[in-house]
């Protein structure tokens, strides 16, 4: 989903102490806060001056619960020699009626099971019954509000056919999910063919995910949840089976796409995968445009705003899309597209390849949506380059009702009148690209995992977009978190996303995980050792599907670092971070100079990080220093020593470039600069 607006869903700061205890719920996944909770522990070693305080650090500097490693998920964070998942392949047919906005479909599934395991029955999503009257999803999420249902909907799935091919078997459908009972179990390494037909009322506004515009020119339609995907069965959980509310997004297993879609003849359609009878579906011009725009860095118009009016109405034209190793397949379809497009090369192993960069958009969306292509090129060329090259051929930016939503090549975005709002949104969800379509990550439990490594890179690729460097760092920066850290009804970021307040979403799925990894690489382990393992993490986890300890051991594994502390404090708990300066002493010499310097730092709230502070001295020097995270491991007040080589201390300043989330700043110096 789209990233909230810069200073969305983050609260104004708390001032005063009152605000500084944070409130620690006891969720399932998360550690308590450890405020409050502190054992007692003696003065740090080599640090005399040190009180005895009461230790933070000893629950957070103990290893890690982690499910066993496992031949299928090795201890290291990487996929093991006995690792599998299924795979689900698609032929379908489907026709959008306009005139009554209903689609009906047909196809067959391609169901091959790589598991170890006999198989009784088969799980099948039925997203769409979200949006049928009493969903669960549609009763326990306020009627209006952005994952809620809207009036004057009509909706859900109306399945005429799911069988599986030679065999008896029985169909049951429970809310968004369905279960096929097969006569004869599969057997490990089989494969079946299910065979299934359906129809729905496209809702007009589909859970921010999918739904209709009514523009000057015609209808946009952004589908999207509309196909009976077969659900994930994993060694984690076995059969996926959580229900579709809203706000949990989305995991099914790769598989090819081969689609057919018949639309009205002066639609233009987009979608996952690329498009494979152009020649059958455009006119010779803007064949010649599509073919140019595949060689072409500059924006090409394939369909421009005069061709809209003048398309003829009359018959249909079916729009043929391949898609291979994707997870799902999304179109759109409109009357009143404009179409432009351009290329970017990116380097794969197998040499350079071209990326078909499009945009889709009515005239509502002129003139910024003119720029949406060479945004789609920024993003596809940066991600690929940092990260792990773009796999497909094609990469779509529609314009209509969604706000923001990511699919496997085609995104939705709905931004019309502000430049860093579309780019914003729109390198967020080609971002989703790589998390989680390229890394296919469980996002109906464990959505920092797309939304947060997603809002992390973002960053990065903001960077290189604006010149100002800083202009977009907003809600991602660590200084501006700390009014959320602080704010009542802390819930931890492995929260299940449903079970997430509303206003906590964008906190706990993007700005605190985007945060963490940006504090991880910044200021804890560095830009090379984080680098290389994160990238780990992806080549390792690429077209297959990653658990939350598979990111941790890598992360571990790769860097040679113990973050065990780092991972639970900041993504388990709630707790809050406030470093500060206790007191500095400096000895004197026997000779009457200034000697040895003792300061005593302290940490509270429940987070530890390493500490940087600079020192200042009576001549006007100055030094940095630093303190690794792991002094707390047994005390929350550190006295560091070291010799001033003479020099007078006059002040010291912990975090003087601010880079924490430091809840508290007014500790954080001692003595006047
Ligand atoms: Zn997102």
């Amino acid at each position: 989903m789209a990233k909230l607006a810069n200073g969305r869903g983050f609260g104004s700061r708390v001032n005063g102490l009152a605000g500084l205890l944070a409130i620690g719920l006891a969720l399932a996944g998360c550690a308590s806060s450890n405020t409050g909770d502190r054992l007692k522990g003696g003065p740090a070693e080599g640090a005399p001056l040190a009180s005895r305080e009461r230790n933070p650090g000893t629950a957070l500097f103990t290893p890690m619960d982690l499910p066993p490693a496992s031949e299928v998920r090795l201890g290291s964070g990487a996929p093991g020699p006995a690792y599998w998942q299924q795979r689900a392949d698609y032929v379908i047919d489907a026709l959008l009626d306009a005139a009554a906005r209903r689609i009906s479909a047909t196809g067959t599934v391609t169901y091959r099971n790589n598991s170890p395991h006999e198989l009784d029955y088969v799980w099948v999503h039925l997203e769409q019954n979200l949006f049928a009257e009493g969903s669960a999803g549609s009763l326990s999420k306020p009627m209006g509000s952005r994952f809620g249902q809207r009036e004057g909907v009509d909706g859900g799935l109306t399945v005429t056919r799911m069988e599986a091919s030679g065999q008896a078997s029985s169909w049951h459908e429970h809310g968004t999910l369905g279960r096929l009972d097969l006569e004869r179990p599969m057997q490990p390494g089989e494969t079946i063919e299910i065979e299934m037909a359906w129809s729905f009322n496209v809702p007009p506004y589909g859970a921010d995910r999918m739904g209709t515009e009514d523009v000057e020119q015609g209808v946009v339609y952004e589908i999207a949840q509309w196909i009976p995907l077969i659900a994930k069965y994993d060694d984690i959980d076995g059969w996926n089976t959580l229900e579709y509310l809203g706000q949990g997004e989305f995991y099914t297993d790769f598989g090819r796409f081969e689609v057919r879609l018949t639309v009205p003849a002066n639609h233009v359609v987009g979608a996952t995968g690329e498009l494979v009878n152009a020649s059958a579906v455009l006119d010779s011009a803007q064949l010649a445009r599509y073919e140019q725009a595949k060689r072409s860095d500059d924006t090409v118009v394939i369909r421009g705003a005069d061709e809209v009016a003048s398309a003829p109405a009359s018959g249909t034209k079916t729009w043929q899309f391949v898609a291979n190793d994707v997870r799902a397949f999304a179109w759109a379809s409109s009357d009143a597209f404009i179409w432009d497009a351009a290329s970017v090369a990116v380097q794969r192993e197998g040499g350079e390849a071209r990326v078909l960069c499009q945009s889709l958009y009515p005239k509502e969306g002129q003139p910024l949506w003119e720029q949406s292509t060479q945004m789609t090129r920024h993003s596809i060329g940066f991600y690929s380059e940092t990260l792990y090259p773009y796999p497909w051929p094609s990469a779509i930016n529609v314009n209509g009702i969604v706000g923001g939503m990511e699919y496997p090549g085609i995104v939705f975005c709905r931004a019309r009148s502000n430049e860093q709002a579309l780019f914003g949104v729109t390198d967020h969800e080609f971002g989703h690209q790589w998390f989680p379509f390229i890394v296919n990550s469980d996002e109906r439990r464990h959505a920092w995992m797309d939304e947060g490594f997603n809002s992390f890179i973002n960053i990065y690729s903001n960077r290189g977009w604006w010149e100002d460097t800083e202009m977009f760092r907003g809600s991602r920066n660590p200084t501006d978190i700390t009014g959320r850290m602080v704010s009542e009804n802390q819930q931890c970021i492995v929260t299940r996303p449903d079970f997430i307040y509303g206003r906590n979403l964008g906190y706990l799925a993007y700005g605190k995980p985007a945060v963490g990894l940006y504090l991880l690489r910044e200021e804890v382990l560095g830009a090379e050792r984080f680098d290389r393992a994160f990238r780990a993490y992806v080549d390792r986890w690429a077209f297959k599907s990653p658990q939350p300890a598979d990111f941790f051991r890598t992360m571990e594994d790769v860097s040679g670092a113990d973050l065990g502390w780092f991972f639970k404090g900041w993504f388990y708990g709630t707790g809050t971070l406030d470093q500060g300066v206790a007191r500095v002493e400096q000895e004197r010499n026997e000779d009457g100079a200034p000697g040895w310097v003792r300061a005593t730092m302290t940490t509270t709230g429940g987070v530890v990080m390493p500490v940087e502070y600079e020192v200042g001295y009576a001549d006007g020097s100055s030094e940095r220093r630093t303190l690794p995270a792991e002094a707390w491991a047994t005390t929350d007040a550190w006295t560091a020593g070291w010799d001033a080589g003479g020099r007078r201390v006059k002040w010291v300043a912990i975090d003087p470039d601010e880079a924490m989330p430091d809840v508290n700043r007014s500790n954080n110096q001692w003595g006047r600069r």
